[in-house]
């Protein structure tokens, strides 16, 4: 099965990337909620936050580093900015490869919807 994801992180589709290392990429969300609206996936396919493995521990942890580098570069690290990370049907997953939203630039609501 095809992974909308996996195909942008390998270039197949295209998206506007804005950071990538051996672990990660981030990238603009193509239906921004927020002024910033980023997206940070791992190369790695792992289908939602329940599918995480002990193994994958320090790789979770490289994603927040991730998230906290493009907050910076976006200039919303001071301001604050919402991480979201959606698991499964009723949390809204419409993408079944792990992802992080960094989500601000405005202000942020609570609780969430
Ligand atoms: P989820 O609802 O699974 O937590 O979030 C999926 C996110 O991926 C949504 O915010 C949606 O706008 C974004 N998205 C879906 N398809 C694409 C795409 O092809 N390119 C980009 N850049 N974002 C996408
Ligand atoms: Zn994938």
């Amino acid at each position: 099965m095809g992974c909308v994801f996996c195909d942008i992180i390998s270039k197949e589709i295209p998206a506007r990337i804005i950071y990538e290392d051996e672990f990660a990429v981030a990238f603009d969300d193509v239906n921004p909620q927020a002024p910033v609206h980023v997206l940070v996936v791992p190369r790695k396919h792992i289908a939602t936050s329940f599918d995480i493995k002990e193994e994958d521990d320090a790789l979770m942890g490289h994603l927040l580093q991730v998230a906290n580098k493009v907050s910076k570069d976006k200039d919303i690290a001071e301001r604050g900015f919402r991480l979201v990370m959606n698991c499964n049907r009723e949390a809204g997953q419409t993408i079944f490869h792990l992802h992080l939203h960094v989500l601000g630039g405005r202000l942020m609501h609570w609780p969430p919807g």
